[in-house]
Order: structure tokens, then C-alpha cells, then sequence
């Protein structure tokens, strides 16, 4: 295709921004197989997104190393290997610089640059888009590959200035790392990354205090290492196993089961949880063992107890084991871990509730809770992130009319398809709002798959705008609403409805219908609900 920018009506044919999965993956696209024009961008210095932010000890991808990386170059699939059934975050940056260097993607990257605002211009249909160095540049179609787990979550406790120690959010940890040897260390939060960094600091420091508001589920991950003849089988059936990914639900590699619990009975209940424990990983357990445990309470309970019963089993001291046993549904993102309740069976390691005792604020000399003060060295934030839309806000984005996209998003963010959204056209989200809920590296695919094939509609048909019909973004948001609903997921304050975030208005955020769901959607609709070059399409 040729390029579209030659008489430099604008900069650029597009602006891509991010470097991880998304973004590059979107470059490699744009650039090397349609031969548009691209510049992208990233605030970070390097590419790796997620991996690039998160270095704490122990970040580690729960999806299984054989689906966590792109499938759409075969011979990629075929010569990168791994070690485990995990990666760890040296090793996914590895990839990420690897897959760089395949593609020469680095040469369309501007690092260390933030982009502030963006601003649809109607009078010639380009997107203006404006650095924090105070460059703009215009491009006709924009890419945002911004991360649905990347803007922080730092709670504002009062103090939190004065601390003199070392204080650190798990996804701004520094590059070369920090030396916690014989430190006192407090860690906030206990969702995924909570429990990594746990597990992970525990036997470097001197003593590390878990401050937890929430209880959560956490099953054994199941971490072993690859042997050659596996690692070969997995190479010699790569079609097989990313077309079934791709046309599952999660698109975590399993059969999603359809068995309701009840079918059963309390034994073999017994024997598949005992199976997925012993085998390992978060969404096997929840997914694969029966079809109702994310929809029917009787279902989620006898999950949930399971889970307990082993929570008491490993923890030793009963006050401990009783302040880690969950409460609530099995009903947020599902955990796996490799040895977090065993961790509190250490003597430096101790549990404080701060449901009970909430931390008051954050002195010089530590944690101060309404049960006392807790003296630290370092204060490790795993308070998580401003899921979906909280890097969208961020930017002062502008579609038709001037239309804010902060404002427009002020119930909560919506997109369709997790793409596109009505009033700012040929805006392409990456994992935007109410985009599938599954294993993200194939979804991005298919998402980065439709924005290039759609591009090239519009460059081959010589249209130059298309965004989604009201109607259609409403109606999607609606199956949204639904499906979600229909699920226990809706029940428990998450990310995953933007609960986490004090003064977030809540909201279905995401598309749980799953991938296979999603992709035959996407053929079947076509664009028969989508608008192009709209201020042509009014005047006819
Ligand atoms: P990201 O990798 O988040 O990249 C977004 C990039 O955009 C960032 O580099 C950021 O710097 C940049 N950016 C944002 N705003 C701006 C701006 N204004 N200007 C310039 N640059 C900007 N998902 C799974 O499916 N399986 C897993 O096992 C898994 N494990 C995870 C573990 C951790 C610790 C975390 C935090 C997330 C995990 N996730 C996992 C989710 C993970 O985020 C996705 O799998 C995937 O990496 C997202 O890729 P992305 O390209 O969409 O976004
Ligand atoms: P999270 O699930 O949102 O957990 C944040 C934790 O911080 C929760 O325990 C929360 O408690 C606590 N917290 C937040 N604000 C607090 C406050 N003011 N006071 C006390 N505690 C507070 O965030 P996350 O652990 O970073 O995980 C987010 C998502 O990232 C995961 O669900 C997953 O998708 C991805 N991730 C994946 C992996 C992996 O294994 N592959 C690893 C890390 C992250 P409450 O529960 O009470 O709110």
C-alpha cells in the first residue's frame, strides 16, 4: 500500500501511542505491512510496557509462557523458547527487546515522551497530538495501545511526604532495582502483585509487614520448568493451540468447562478442585473445574471453601490463617501464586488488618494504624492501578465539537468494540473500555488485526474518517451491562468495575462474553455500524 502522507497534508499517516504488546505490535503493522507512515511514542525509555514499569521481585505473568507473546509470526513462535511455565519479568522484557530488534521497531519510537493532549480537527480530519516537550504533530488516524493496568493507584494517605525512608509503587520500580537486605519492610496491598512481591521479599529482608485490607484467593500457579520435549510438542501444535485460545472464552489455554457444580457429587467436587490445585494456575481453577463458579453462589462457595480449607491447612498460627481466609466471592481476577499463604509461616513475616484497623497515615517513621505504629525502612505500594480509562483521562483527549473525552467518560468509560468510540473518529483503542476480559496478549492481536485491516479499508475506498453510530456504542455497552451482570463478578468491588479507585464512578468496564464470542462478532458486524467521512455522509 502506498503511503498516504505524500503531499504532507500532515505529519504522519498515524501516531501510535505505547510500546508494549499494543503498540508494537501496531507499529509492525502500520508500518512494516501497510507502509503507512508512523511515529510513535512512550513515556518510558524503552519498549516493554507493563514489563518495562514493573521490575518489583517476583512480577511474574499468570497467563502460561506459551500463550503470553504474540502468535502472528510463526517462525517467532517457533524460535523463542522459555524456561518455565511462567515467565518472570526479565525474561518477558527479553522478548520485548527481541521483538523490537526483529522488526526494527525502535525507529518509530520517540522514548521518554509523554503525550499530553490530542485533538481532533474537524476542519481537516487529522489528529493533532502534543508531547510534553511541547512538540505537536498531525496524523490521520491514532493508535492507543496506553495500558488497561498502567496508570498507578497511590493511595493519597495523609503524610505521605514525610516518611523518610525509601517508598516505592510496584510498577515505578526502579531499573537497577533495591537492595531490601536487612531492611524492615511494609508492603500495601495484597492482590496479584501484592502476593508476587510478598513471596518474593520475604526471605531477603529483615522483616517485611503485610498491611491487608482485603483477604483474597489464591491458588498454587503451578510454576515448573520446561523440558525440551515439551517445549517441542507446544512448538509442533502452535496452530492448534492458538486457534483454540483464540476461540475459547479466557483464552487462557483450557477447555472452559460448561459442568455445573451441582452435577457432581461432594467427593468428585472434592477430587477436580484437588486436581486443579495440584495442577496449578488462578484461571484453570476457576474456569476449567466447573462452568457456574463465576455465576451461581452455591458454585462460588464450594470453591471458595475449598480454597479456605487449604488456607488453614499451610498457616500455622490460627489468628493468621484466620485474617488470610477471604470473606466474599471467588469473583475478582483470579490469582495464582508459587508459595504466598506458606509465606506466613515465616518468623519475619507478619499480617496486620487493616480492614479492622485502618492506616491512619503515613508517619516519618512508618505506618500508623488505629492499632499503632509500625516502624519501616521501605514502604512498597501494591495498591494496583486506575484500571481501563485511567491513562485516557490523563490526556486532555478532544474528538468532535471539542468533546472531552474526561467529560464524556464521567459515568464511567465507554467504547465499542473496546475500539472505537462516537465523536472521535479514527481513534483506535487498544484494550479500551468494554474490550474482552481474557488473556490480553491474543486479544490485543485481534483487536491491533481489525484496526490495520479497517485502515486499510478506508485508505483502499479513499475514505477518510469512520467512527462507530451511537446507537451501536450504546447497544454494545448494553451486551456489556448484561453479561456482566449475569456474572458474580459484578457482586465484588474490583478493578474490574473501578472500585478500587475512591470517588471512580463504578461501571462495566469490560466485554465477558470472551474472545471466541468477541471475534465472531467482529466478522459478522463488518462495518455496518460505523459511519464514514460523517460530514459528507450528512450532507447527501
Ligand atoms: P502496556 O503494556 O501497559 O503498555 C502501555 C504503554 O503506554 C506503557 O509503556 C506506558 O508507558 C505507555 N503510555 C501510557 N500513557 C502514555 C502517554 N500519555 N504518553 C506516552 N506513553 C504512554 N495480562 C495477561 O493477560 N496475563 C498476565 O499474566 C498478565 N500479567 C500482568 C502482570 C502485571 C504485573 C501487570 C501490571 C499486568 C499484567 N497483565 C497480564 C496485564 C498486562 O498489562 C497486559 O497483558 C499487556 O502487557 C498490556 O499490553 P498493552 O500494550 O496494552 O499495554
Ligand atoms: P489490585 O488487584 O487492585 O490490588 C490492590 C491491593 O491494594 C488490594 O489488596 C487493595 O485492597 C489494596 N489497596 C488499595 N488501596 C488501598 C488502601 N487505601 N489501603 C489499603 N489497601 C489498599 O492490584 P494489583 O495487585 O496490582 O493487580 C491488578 C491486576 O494486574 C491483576 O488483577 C492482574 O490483572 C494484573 N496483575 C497480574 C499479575 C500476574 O500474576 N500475572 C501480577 C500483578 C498484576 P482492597 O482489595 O481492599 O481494595
Amino acid at each position: 500500500m502506498e503511503q498516504i502522507n505524500k503531499g504532507k497534508e500532515m505529519d504522519f499517516d498515524a501516531v501510535v501511542i505505547g510500546a508494549g504488546f499494543g503498540g508494537l505490535y501496531s507499529v509492525h503493522k502500520l508500518r512494516n505491512e501497510l507502509g503507512l507512515s508512523v511515529q510513535a511514542y512512550d513515556k518510558g525509555s524503552d519498549v516493554g510496557g507493563t514489563w518495562y514499569w514493573n521490575r518489583y521481585p517476583g512480577a511474574m505473568s499468570d497467563t502460561e509462557s506459551y500463550l503470553y507473546r504474540f502468535s502472528f509470526d510463526k517462525e517467532l513462535l517457533k524460535e523463542w523458547s522459555w524456561k518455565e511455565s511462567y515467565l518472570m519479568q526479565p525474561e518477558i522484557l527479553e522478548y520485548f527487546n527481541h521483538v523490537a530488534d526483529r522488526y526494527d521497531l525502535r525507529r518509530s519510537y520517540q522514548f521518554d515522551t509523554k503525550i499530553t493532549a490530542t485533538r481532533f480537527d474537524e476542519g481537516t480530519n487529522l489528529w493533532h497530538v502534543t508531547t510534553d516537550k511541547g512538540e505537536t504533530v498531525t496524523a490521520r488516524y491514532l493508535i492507543t495501545g496506553l495500558g488497561l493496568l498502567s496508570a498507578t493507584n497511590v493511595p493519597n494517605f495523609k503524610g505521605r511526604d514525610t516518611f523518610k525512608g525509601e517508598q516505592y509503587h510496584t510498577a515505578a520500580w526502579p531499573k537497577e532495582g533495591i537492595d531490601l537486605k536487612g531492611k524492615r519492610v511494609g508492603v500495601i496491598g495484597t492482590g496479584s502483585t501484592g502476593v508476587q512481591v510478598i513471596i518474593h521479599t520475604a526471605p531477603e529482608v529483615e522483616h517485611l509487614t503485610v498491611f491487608q485490607r482485603t483477604a483474597q484467593y489464591s491458588v498454587p500457579a503451578g510454576k515448573r520448568p520446561q523440558s525440551e520435549e515439551e517445549l517441542n510438542e507446544i512448538k509442533a501444535n502452535f496452530g492448534a493451540i492458538w486457534e483454540q485460545a483464540k476461540n475459547s472464552a479466557v483464552a487462557y489455554g483450557i477447555e472452559e468447562s460448561t459442568r455445573p457444580l451441582a452435577s457432581a457429587s461432594k467427593e468428585e467436587q472434592e477430587r477436580i478442585f484437588e486436581e486443579a490445585w495440584n495442577k496449578g494456575n488462578g484461571f484453570r481453577f476457576m474456569f476449567e473445574t466447573f462452568g457456574d463458579i463465576t455465576t451461581d453462589y452455591e458454585a462460588n462457595e464450594a470453591a471458595a471453601n475449598f480454597i479456605r480449607n487449604k488456607i488453614k491447612s499451610i498457616v500455622k498460627d490460627p489468628e493468621t490463617a484466620r485474617k488470610l481466609c477471604p470473606t466474599g466471592l471467588y469473583a475478582k481476577r483470579p490469582l495464582c501464586d508459587i508459595g504466598y499463604y506458606e509465606t506466613f509461616n515465616r518468623d519475619n513475616v507478619s499480617l496486620v488488618d487493616v480492614k479492622a484497623n485502618p492506616i491512619v497515615e503515613i508517619t516519618p517513621k512508618g505506618i500508623r494504624t488505629t492499632d499503632g505504629e509500625y516502624e519501616l525502612d521501605v514502604i512498597i505500594y501494591a495498591t494496583g492501578f486506575d484500571a481501563v480509562d485511567g491513562n485516557y483521562t490523563k490526556i486532555d483527549m478532544r474528538g468532535r465539537g471539542g468533546v472531552r473525552m474526561r467529560e464524556k467518560w464521567a459515568d464511567g468509560p465507554t467504547g465499542y468494540l473496546g475500539m472505537t468510540n462516537t465523536d472521535f473518529p479514527n481513534l483506535f483503542m487498544i484494550l479500551g473500555p468494554n474490550g474482552p476480559f481474557t488473556n490480553l496478549p491474543p486479544s490485543i492481536e485481534t483487536q491491533v488485526e481489525w484496526i490495520a485491516d479497517t485502515i486499510k479499508h478506508l485508505v483502499d475506498n479513499n475514505l477518510t474518517t469512520i467512527e462507530p453510530t451511537i446507537e451501536a456504542e450504546e447497544e454494545w455497552v448494553e451486551t456489556c451491562r448484561n453479561i456482566a451482570n449475569q456474572t458474580l463478578f459484578a457482586k465484588e468491588d474490583s478493578w474490574i468495575f473501578g472500585a478500587n479507585i475512591p470517588g471512580k464512578k463504578q461501571s462495566v468496564m469490560f466485554y465477558m462474553g470472551g474472545l471466541g464470542n468477541y471475534r465472531k462478532i467482529l466478522k459478522e458486524i463488518g462495518y455496518s455500524n460505523f459511519i464514514f467521512d460523517r460530514e459528507l455522509a450528512n450532507v447527501e
